[in-house]
């Protein structure tokens, strides 16, 4: 037997959240944000799986140019744009899309170094104060990138800060649309919670990320009220059990203390795996059927369950550390993070299964 830790990605999943993303958007086509290694679920399975999407969202170059490899014809966006001239030049020839949000990018467009016209997504900073043009001088780097022989089809871009949180979007979409005034191109502005909330920034693509991979965006939202399904499930298995006396401690440091006797189990996973060592005790684990909590500091290789009223939990007791069952976004707010850090940080040790059933329940 081997270690027993596995992520199990659901293909099925993964199609049926795009279908979410759609329903929400029907007049728009999607980008699918498969950036950071599809949040940690493998690049070319999620595309394989969301091959119905309009395009496909990445940052890293490389990434793009494996999906062109591996025959996806669809438009592929490069969301910080090309990093040198050579990029840009590759990246044309590729039939790549990119973002241009500095003067710098500019010059490195070259049709004649190409051959081959590039799309753009000019990106507007509204508000978020990242990337891209300041509103007031959005219709100059229109005006500069619609003069560029080398330029094909341009797209009007920008990202949201809040449209997950209490502000809104409301205020970004007043820059957006003053900085854009009496230009005619198509927009793109809706991230996976302005996508679920805000019809009015749906415009011509959404660009849905967190949403695909079965996670909600909102604090108040679960993602099974958003009828979406969990993609990704880290599972291990109880490798050994141990029995406390109340004044006993677990695991490094000692931080935690039994106050009764209890059982613990202890689970085949830890910090590089990509469980987070910042998860505190009480976070959640699915123990068998039911559901318990973490005791104690979660260290490399290992972190400890409560197993004190669980007398059928005891070696060989599969745990799942999130996902099915045990809803990723409730872990992440129990360790002070989000979903999205910790399925981008699964660990490449963790053996990966592809699942392809709907019976992910
Ligand atoms: C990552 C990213 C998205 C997707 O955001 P989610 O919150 O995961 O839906 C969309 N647009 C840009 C520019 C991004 O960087």
């Amino acid at each position: 037997m081997p270690r027993p830790i596995t992520a199990t990605i659901d293909l099925a999943a993964l199609t049926h959240n795009l279908g979410v993303a759609r329903a929400h958007a029907p007049h728009a086509k999607v980008f699918a944000v498969i950036k950071a290694n599809a949040y940690g679920h493998g690049l070319l399975r999620v595309a394989a799986a969301l091959r119905g999407a309009d395009g496909f969202a990445v940052l890293e170059f490389d990434a793009a140019i494996r999906l062109r490899d591996a025959g996806y014809a669809q438009r592929i966006v490069l969301l910080e744009g090309f990093f040198d001239a050579r990029e840009a030049v590759e990246g044309a020839a590729q039939k790549l899309s990119s973002v241009v949000h500095t003067e710098e990018q500019f010059a490195w467009i070259d049709p004649l170094a190409s051959g081959s016209r590039l799309d753009v997504l000019l990106k507007i900073n509204s508000g978020m104060n990242r990337l891209g043009f300041m509103p007031e001088a959005v219709r100059g780097a229109y005006e500069t990138v619609q003069e560029n022989p080398g330029v094909g089809k341009i797209t009007l871009m920008s990202h949201f800060a809040d449209a997950d949180g209490a502000g809104g979007v409301a205020a970004q979409m007043t820059v957006f649309e003053r900085a854009v005034a009496g230009i005619a191109a198509p927009r793109s502005l809706a991230n996976s919670a302005a996508t679920l909330r805000y019809p009015e920034t749906h415009f011509d693509w959404i660009r849905p990320g967190i949403m695909l991979y079965g996670s909600s965006p909102f604090t108040d939202r679960s993602a099974a009220e958003l009828g979406l399904k969990p993609v990704m499930t880290l599972a291990s298995a109880i490798i050994a059990v141990c029995d406390l006396k109340p004044g006993d401690t677990v695991g490094y440091g000692g931080t935690f203390r039994a106050e009764r006797m209890m059982r613990i189990g202890i689970v085949a996973c830890g910090y590089a795996d990509g469980y987070p060592r910042h998860a505190p005790s009480g976070t959640p684990l699915r123990v068998g059927d039911r559901m318990t909590t973490t005791v104690g500091r979660v260290s490399m290789d290992m972190l400890c369950a409560d197993i004190t009223d669980m007398p059928e939990a005891g070696i060989g007791t599969r745990v799942v550390l999130w996902g099915e069952g045990n809803p990723v976004d409730v872990v992440a707010q129990t360790a002070g993070t989000v979903s999205y850090e910790l399925m981008c940080a699964l660990a490449a040790r963790v053996p990966v299964i592809e699942q392809s059933s709907m019976s992910n329940h």
